[in-house]
């Protein structure tokens, strides 16, 4: 028998909740009950459309089916296997899928619980690969400004959002240096796709190899699009340069797809959309639907095979977790892939990526737009922000949005974008009609 829906408000006492103003939100409580296709439910009864899938992460819309029945059916076949010393093939199994989707050359998975882990692992195994190379002393890591990374020390040291640096930032970690960012209204405002201008701040890394000397750094890790930090499409050329330059030196190039991976760009991974093949390649989200905290971590073979032969037949890497690889996240991920297999749901993407553009910059000329960007199926409308309340306007706006039955998200002062990529045309002319009438109300 169903469970009867709850709609009454639970105690909000004891949960410290995550990324939120608990104070605020415990005020006025956002409460979703259940979720089908592309709608939420709220606790309220209302229907909410899922603009942004969920957090950037359930591609193929909430509850589906396969998805539910592999998860049932193994959590009361093997609930849970040790994931060292001991294998299940379901991991297995998930690892061949994951590599299936992945750059030629990258056919090796790790898999982890989440983005921020998948970071931490990228960045740990860049350095056992040096290590492992004879080359012990490549350890500096260079990210990027306004990249995010997740929120383990590693992903908060290499990432660039100050606020989630600025409380920790004397324990992050050392040695670490940072690239520009390439968000530039002045040259690019309300680009379509990529930005033209840009790619040569990427040459920046040569000033930071000039400064270090490249025999001490391991890897550099970006976005391939930046989502978190307010969706920053990268500039032509720009991708590319980074990996001459890498290749040039020898540093590793670390991609974090934990966003871009599983369709967001209507390709398997961002690597493929833009032709720029990385050594190491973080994913998360999508890998699962969402609906098991699950991620992976995708390395070149050669890199693989080089941190395997070293050593003397014992452990080769002294790092795991309890749940890499655990039964139900391997189910879910396998059903996941086979549905975005079975639908079509990364050709969908590509498909509607015209319209969801054309839809997009419909915002363009509304009160206060300073910017609108895309690519694929994500885009950021970014708003001027109100004088000594930076932030203010947007979250305005996404409470408008929510109140009028849609859900997106915000950071800083730019709105970001991101269904489920099932979404149809009909959805997402729905999307940026409610988005829009937002915005001017908010004026
Ligand atoms: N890397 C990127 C690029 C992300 O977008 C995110 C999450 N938004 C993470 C890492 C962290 O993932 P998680 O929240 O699953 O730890």
């Amino acid at each position: 028998m169903e469970k009867p829906m709850t709609t009454e408000t639970p105690d909000l006492t004891h949960l410290w909740m995550p990324f939120t103003a608990n104070r605020r939100f415990k005020e006025a409580p956002r409460l979703l009950a259940s979720a089908k296709g592309m709608y939420y439910t709220s606790t309220d009864g209302r229907q909410i459309l899922d603009g942004c899938a969920g957090l950037w992460c359930v591609n193929a819309g909430h509850c589906r089916e396969p998805i539910a029945q592999a998860i049932a059916t193994q959590v009361s076949t093997l609930d849970y296997a040790p994931s060292f010393q001991m294998g299940h093939p379901l991991a297995f199994k998930a690892a061949t899928a994951v590599a299936a989707l992945m750059p030629t050359g990258m056919q090796r998975i790790f898999f982890t619980n989440s983005g921020s882990e998948s970071v931490d692992t990228a960045l740990k195994i860049a350095l056992a690969y040096h290590r492992a190379n004879g080359q012990p002393q490549r350890t500096r890591l260079i990210g990027r400004e306004r990249g995010y990374h997740g929120v383990g020390f590693g992903g908060i040291s290499v990432g660039g959002i100050s606020p989630n640096r600025k409380a920790f930032s004397n324990s992050l970690l050392p040695n670490v240096d940072h690239l520009p960012h390439t968000h530039n209204l002045e040259h690019n405002a309300f680009s379509k796709g990529q930005p033209a201008w840009g790619a040569h701040l990427a040459d920046e890394l040569e000033r930071i190899v000039a400064l270090h000397d490249a025999s001490t750094i391991a890897a550099v890790i970006v976005e391939p699009m930046a989502g978190s930090t307010g969706v920053l499409i990268p500039p032509e050329g720009y991708l590319q340069r980074l990996r001459e330059i890498t290749h040039k030196h020898g540093i590793l190039l670390i991609f974090d797809e934990v966003i871009t991976g599983f369709g967001r760009l209507g390709a398997n991974t961002a690597s493929d959309y833009f032709g720029v093949t990385p050594d190491i390649l973080t994913m998360a989200k999508g890998i699962s639907n969402a609906a098991v905290p699950a991620g992976a971590v995708a390395v070149n073979n050669t890199l693989y095979d080089t941190v395997i032969n070293a050593g003397d037949n014992g452990i080769e890497l002294f790092h795991g977790y309890t749940y890499s690889g655990h039964p139900l996240a391997m189910a879910a991920i396998t059903a996941a892939l086979e549905l975005y297999q079975s639908e079509h749901i990364f050709d969908n993407a590509r498909t509607l990526s015209p319209a969801f553009e054309a839809a997009a910059h419909g915002m363009n000329g509304l009160p206060n737009v300073i910017d609108v960007r895309n690519l694929g199926i994500v885009a950021g409308v970014e708003l001027a922000p109100r004088k000594d309340a930076p932030g203010a306007r947007a979250a305005e706006v996404f409470q408008r949005c929510y109140d009028a039955g849609v859900l997106l998200r915000y950071t800083g002062d730019t709105i970001a974008i991101s269904p489920p990529l099932i979404i149809s045309q009909e959805q997402i002319g729905t999307i940026f009609d409610v988005l829009g009438k937002a915005i001017s109300e908010t004026a």
